[in-house]
Formats: structure tokens, sequence, C-alpha cells
């Protein structure tokens, strides 16, 4: 069974549930972001460059 939670904020994909899993992550502010952005932030706070 599949539930419609929301859209990623980063992305705009859309997140299921699956039987009790969200296909996401739930953030503080009750935002949604998918695992494969969640996985790359897209706001890399300390650039590695040397
Ligand atoms: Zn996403």
């Amino acid at each position: 069974m599949q539930e419609f939670v929301g859209n990623c904020k980063a992305c705009k994909k859309q997140i299921f549930c699956n039987d009790g899993f969200i296909n996401g992550v739930v953030l503080d502010d009750k935002t949604l972001i998918c695992f494969d952005c969640h996985d790359k932030p897209q706001e890399p706070i300390e650039p590695d460059e040397r």
C-alpha cells in the first residue's frame, strides 16, 4: 500500500509512504527530502578544494 506524503523540497520529486516506510526523510521543519537529495547535500558548507 502506497500513500502520497509530499514532495521533496529540493528536487520536487513525489515522496510516498510504503507500508509505513517513507521514501525520504522528514526534516525538523516538517519538510520532506528524498534519499537522493539527502545523500548529496546541495549546499556544501565546507568546500574541499586544495
Ligand atoms: Zn529530492
